[in-house]
């Protein structure tokens, strides 16, 4: 049966700026979702979100995965549940190799008298960093450390692809990809398609969506999702931008309005010497 990872009227702080503004969202296994927007409208936000970082305070609405309530749980908990996040800014750790985090991580997953087995592990990795055209000696150097942007990109799907999760979130993971690079992550994501694996691609590029075959697109802006569609609304997005949306949504622009308060921020500064 399909696991459900099911949002509702979620409403999301930073550092006491409401983010999130009542995003609705159900992703079941088996299906490929996109979101799309401009930036800054909370995308990275509802990623960290559902992947419990401490900073995002959720004031309203829902998290849940079939039926149990996600925001109860701490970041472990939600990954042993099957939930993974590839972040857009991945850390640097330094001493910890690549293949000793992942295999740390695949362990916590499992019960306690179960263990992977060293040989299936290394097999499986070998093949996976194959299949990413990685660098041979990425798995053992330390995570992240001294990586090129796109070597951090690829590593996050390297991840993604050992520990199997129901549920992954991209954020970004095509940012600073060039074009062949682009081509092997989306087809490696895309290969995940399956009964008992669900995504949630986060880009701002149709690029990317050349290679995943999305069943649904959701377009965010200004804390919402004010869209759902289909793969042509890639197409109508790559051409058009995002203007014609906000024009038939009726929405404000955000960026216009914080450039007007800097402006009336400066008169008022102006303003106040003049009168000196
Ligand atoms: P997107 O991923 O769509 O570009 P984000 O979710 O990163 O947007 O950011 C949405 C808004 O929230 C921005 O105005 C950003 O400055 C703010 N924000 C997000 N995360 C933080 C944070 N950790 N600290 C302060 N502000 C944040
Ligand atoms: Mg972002």
């Amino acid at each position: 049966m399909a696991k459900v990872l099911e949002i509702k009227n979620l409403h999301v702080s930073v550092e006491g700026k409401e983010i999130l503004k009542g995003v609705d969202l159900t992703i079941k296994t088996g299906e490929m979702h996109a979101i799309m927007g401009p930036n800054g409208t909370g995308k990275s936000t509802l990623a960290s979100t559902i992947m419990g970082h401490y900073k995002y305070e959720v004031t309203d609405g829902t998290i849940t995965l079939d039926g149990e309530n996600l925001l109860d749980m701490k970041v472990d908990e939600r990954s042993r549940k099957g939930i993974f996040l590839a972040m857009q800014y991945p850390n640097e750790i330094s001493g910890v190799t690549n293949s000793d985090f992942i295999k740390t991580a695949m362990q916590a997953r499992l019960g306690e008298d179960e263990h992977v087995s060293l040989f299936k592990f290394i097999k499986s990795l070998d093949k996976a960093v194959s299949d990413l055209k990685m660098r041979s000696d990425l798995p053992h150097r330390y995570l992240n450390e001294g990586f090129s942007g796109g070597e951090k990109k690829r590593n996050e799907i390297l991840q993604m692809k050992m520990l199997k999760p129901n549920f992954a979130i991209l954020d970004e993971i095509d940012s600073g990809l060039d074009v062949d690079a682009l081509k092997v992550v989306g087809e490696n994501v895309n290969n995940m398609r399956g009964d008992d694996f669900g995504a949630l691609i986060i880009t701002h590029y149709e690029r990317l969506l050349d290679y995943i075959n999305v069943d649904y697109v959701h377009i965010m802006m200004n804390g919402r999702i004010v869209k759902t569609g289909g793969k042509e609304l890639i197409a109508k997005i790559d051409a058009l931008g995002y203007d014609w949306l906000k024009e038939e949504l009726g929405l404000e622009d955000e960026e216009e309005e914080r450039k007007q308060h800097v402006v009336l921020g400066s008169c008022a500064i102006k303003k106040k010497t003049e009168a000196k």
